[in-house]
């Protein structure tokens, strides 16, 4: 038996005519830099999100670097965002120039702590960069407002929240730009490494569609220092495809960890908090546990995949060594990385299979004392 933390294979089974005759379409083309495809693609991701703009580019990382430097940001700069994030969010920070200044997060939604921001801002800070983490949209209302006190940007790590939805507006919309990344495993994926940049203002758009391509939007006229960050053509027509699925994708996604959370609600675990009014798209279905560890080895040894999202915070990698500033302690980053665990989400994922994962998680708390034995008889 085996149960993958996300399967891919089945949706590409689903979706293979149609991603086959995609790429063949750029194969007939022949436009495989900047084609067609990624046009159309850019639109409709754009309309998508309820924005002006979408700027295809090579990853997360670099619609996270772009949307940042196209701002203006670097050297001397601070830039606020989650103590538990994936490294990429700081690291985009940190290719910038700017500081990193990492800030613990609400134990409840684990998105970044609004009321940890505020003591975190100095004269040198300019953006402050939420992350929907896991899925679920950060407290933007309160962010938004105490970037208009202190005149700062809002710039959202959306990497793991395409289609989420904040108070009816789609994540992506709420700041003044937003990165997305299309890695094979999140909410909406290619087959390889791919992001974009969203954003409804012109002059930041302009920027980052020449900085993607050598500070070029006229073939050999380079009017900015650029990069090469581009979305190839096949991917984009693989995107097209999938991003019609999408919405069906996340309902299913949610209704999943409605079954989980039904599942799992008489156990000693932390499960998922959904925050009305904020639309959750369960990138990752994340629980604590105190017995973290053994609950997770149990697990592997039934053939169910799962992760740990995150298990070393950011300060605490050699690369952040006094490359970062923790302005106040965060005891929830520090605490939480070794109790969480992710356990199998992704909208292909079997009803029977999620009921396996959820009786193996209860057979775990049992074996370790954690459960009352006969709870676990009646197997669902
Ligand atoms: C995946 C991810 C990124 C980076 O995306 P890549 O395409 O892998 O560069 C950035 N931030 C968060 C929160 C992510 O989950």
């Amino acid at each position: 038996m085996s149960i993958q933390l996300v399967n891919l294979q089945r949706q590409h089974e689903e979706l293979y005519d149609e991603v086959r005759d995609a790429i063949e379409r750029v194969l007939d083309r022949g436009d495989f830099i900047l084609g067609s495809e990624v046009e159309a693609f850019e639109e409709e991701f754009a309309a998508y999100c309820e924005v002006k703009h979408c700027i295809t580019v090579g990853c997360g990382l670099d619609a996270l670097t772009l949307a940042l430097k196209g701002h203006g940001i670097g050297r001397g700069d601070e830039v606020i965002t989650a103590a538990n994030t994936f490294v990429a969010t700081a690291m985009a920070i940190q290719q910038t120039g700017a500081t990193p200044v990492l800030v613990d997060h609400d134990p409840e939604t684990y998105n970044l702590d609004p009321r940890r921001i505020t003591a975190a801002i100095t004269p040198r800070t300019k953006v402050i960069m939420p992350v929907h983490l896991y899925g679920q949209p950060a407290e933007m209302d309160t962010i938004q407002a105490i970037a208009n006190e202190h005149d700062l940007l809002v710039i959202e790590d959306a990497c793991q929240a395409h289609g989420a939805r904040y108070k009816g507006s789609r994540c992506g919309s709420l700041g003044n730009a937003a990165a997305f990344s299309f890695y094979p495993g999140k909410n909406l994926g290619a087959l390889g490494d791919g992001g974009a940049v969203v954003t409804d203002d012109d002059s930041l758009a302009q920027w980052v569609r020449a900085a993607r391509n050598y500070g070029s939007t006229v073939k050999y006229r380079h009017t900015i220092r650029g990069f090469n960050s581009r979305l190839d053509t096949i991917q984009a027509a693989v995107l097209r495809v999938k991003l019609r699925s999408l919405d069906e994708w996340n309902t299913t996604r949610r209704w999943l960890a409605s079954q989980y959370l039904e599942l799992l609600e008489d156990l000693d675990l932390v499960l998922p908090t959904e925050v009305p009014d904020l639309d959750h798209v369960y990138h990752l279905f994340v629980v604590r546990c105190q017995a973290r560890d053994e609950v997770l080895q149990h697990l592997i040894q039934q053939g169910i995949q799962v992760g740990i999202h995150y298990p070393v915070p950011i300060h605490k990698q050699v690369a952040f060594e006094r490359g970062c500033v923790i302005p106040t302690p965060v005891p929830h980053t520090e605490t939480f990385c070794d109790q969480l665990l992710s356990l199998p989400m992704c909208p292909y994922l079997s009803l029977d299979d999620l009921e396996t994962v959820a009786h193996e998680v209860r057979a775990a708390l049992v074996r370790e004392g954690l459960h009352a034995p006969d709870a676990v008889a009646g197997r669902v």
